[in-house]
């Protein structure tokens, strides 16, 4: 039996789910089939959701452990993280969640088609395994997503060699952990595992923590996680990983031109995710690909009439694509609009927020300093550090500042970079304020409420016309 459809999403993370709504919101008939047994993808059931969920235990860890600062008086004994019951809170937020776009699928009378999609023929999708059945549908989007890749000398073995999708089901706190890769999930598990009670070492083959971010929150990172007594390891190349039934011994070579042999209990792989296309029949269909991405324009179409891709799964003939779940919601919604005929405009990549919750927190958006000036800005900066302002006093979060890059000519915020506590909420003023092409002095002149983080911004844009008030 074949059942027709408007729009046939295969994928029900972020990007795929979201581009479902709105293509229902707008009045098409949409089916959405996904080969896991709840919807939400990467985001819901192994990314965001739960990697924050384990952060917000490790500060309330952090918060408990610095009891006598508060003046807390706490029974006798170390305050120890319980495993058992962090994870049963965090199965119950993701739960919840997950169910969550169950329920918004009902409520917008999507049809949720459980199997793996494959593209059969033009405008026709086979469901494989589960409710299996041959799908036909005017408009198709792919939004598969991504998985966990490994480095080239490491086999991941998912016991003691493991990736983010193991590592957030742990069960016990191990006494050491590598982490490959200081990206936003090699950093976040090293401030949960580390405020655990692990031995971490963070070990990144770029000179700096956090390579994409502007070097200044590389610098303040790198500070604040060898305060926390994480061992950082950057300019390093992991050569050998060797997994035994007590550990795995890493081999690497560090930027003396030496090699250094580290053992641990665990080694956590955060190198990157790759795109997740084997099966899906996109290159057979004839949609072009590159190294296993689909390759789409501006407004995500592929290479084949009425078939889309948005999400992880991309690359963009335009540059860079960041994997976010933000971006894949965003590219969703763009795509259903295009479909439903609405007129849309290509996304400003530019202006993708991107937040870190390691602690301190990183919140930026925008050109670091280093790529205004690649890209010929005569660049203005101004800094503040959160140390100063009373309410980070009040919470006992001192590290971190507010960056501005600016265009000397026109006073334009060019981009806003910050490491600190609450930064992840922060930034959201900042990505305004680009997408409306604010100038420093219209920040100067936005009144930033006292006592708050927020001041910062403020200040920071103070401090890019020389003029911090209180520094
Ligand atoms: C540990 C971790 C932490 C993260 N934290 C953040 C964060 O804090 N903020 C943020 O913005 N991003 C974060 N991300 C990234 C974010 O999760 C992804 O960018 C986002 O989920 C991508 O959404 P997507 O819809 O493109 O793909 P996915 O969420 O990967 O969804 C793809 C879906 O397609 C399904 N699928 C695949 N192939 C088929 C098929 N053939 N048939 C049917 N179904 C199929 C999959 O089962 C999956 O459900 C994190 C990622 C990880 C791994």
């Amino acid at each position: 039996m074949s059942k027709s459809f408007d729009v046939v999403v295969i994928g029900a993370g972020t990007g795929g789910y979201v581009a479902a709504i709105r293509a229902s919101q707008l009045g098409k008939t949409v089916a959405v089939v996904e080969k896991q047994s709840a919807l939400g993808g990467t985001c819901l059931i192994w990314g965001c959701i739960p990697t924050k969920a384990l952060l917000e235990h490790a500060h309330a860890l952090k918060v408990i452990q610095q009891a006598s600062e508060w003046g807390v008086t706490i029974p006798s004994g170390t305050p120890a993280i319980n495993m058992t019951q962090v994870h049963a809170r965090k199965d119950k937020i993701v739960d919840g969640l997950t169910k969550g776009v169950a329920f918004l699928f009902k409520k917008s009378k999507i049809t949720w088609i459980k199997g793996t999609a494959r593209l059969a023929s033009p405008g026709k999708v086979e469901v494989l395994e589960g409710d299996t059945q041959t799908l036909d549908a005017k408009e198709i989007v792919i939004a598969t997503g991504s998985s966990p890749r490994s480095v080239p000398a490491v086999t991941i073995d998912h016991s003691r060699i493991i990736t983010s999708d193991e590592a957030i089901h742990l069960k016990e706190v191990p006494k050491s952990l590598v982490i490959i890769g200081s990206g936003a999930v090699g950093v976040e598990f090293a401030s949960i595992y580390r405020r655990f009670g692990s031995e971490v070492t963070i070990i990144e083959l770029m000179n700096r923590l956090v390579p994409v971010e502007d070097e200044a929150v590389s610098t303040e990172l790198e500070k604040a996680f060898k305060k926390q007594g994480i061992t950082v390891l950057t300019g390093t190349k992991v050569t050998k990983a060797t997994s035994t039934s007590n550990g795995v011994t890493i081999e690497a070579d560090v930027p003396d031109g030496k090699t250094q042999t580290i053992s641990a209990d665990m080694v956590l792989v955060a190198a990157g995710r790759g795109p997740v296309t084997t099966g899906l029949g996109a290159e057979e269909a004839g949609i072009k690909m590159e190294r296993g991405y689909i390759k789409v324009d501006e407004l995500y179409r592929t290479s084949v009439p009425c078939v889309s891709a948005i999400g992880d799964v991309i690359t963009l003939e335009t540059g860079v694509h960041p994997q976010l779940a933000h971006v894949s919601s965003m590219e969703g919604i763009i795509t259903a609009e295009r479909i439903a005929g609405k007129a849309v405009q290509p996304l400003n990549y530019d202006h993708v927020p991107g937040c870190t919750y390691c602690d301190p927190e990183i919140g930026s958006v925008g050109l670091t300093e280093a790529r205004a000036k690649e890209r010929g800005y005569d660049v203005r900066i101004g800094a503040f550090p959160f140390g100063v302002l009373g309410r980070a006093r009040m919470a006992g979060e001192l590290d971190g500042f507010v960056k501005i890059v600016a265009d000397k000519k026109y006073d334009e915020v060019l981009g806003v970079h910050m490491i600190g506590a609450r930064s992840t909420e922060l930034v959201a003023e900042a990505v305004l304020a680009l997408r409306l092409e604010c100038t420093v002095e219209e920040l100067i002149k936005t009144i930033h409420a006292h006592p708050t983080f927020s001041e910062a911004v403020g200040e920071a844009a103070h401090a890019a016309h020389g003029a911090a008030i209180h520094m």
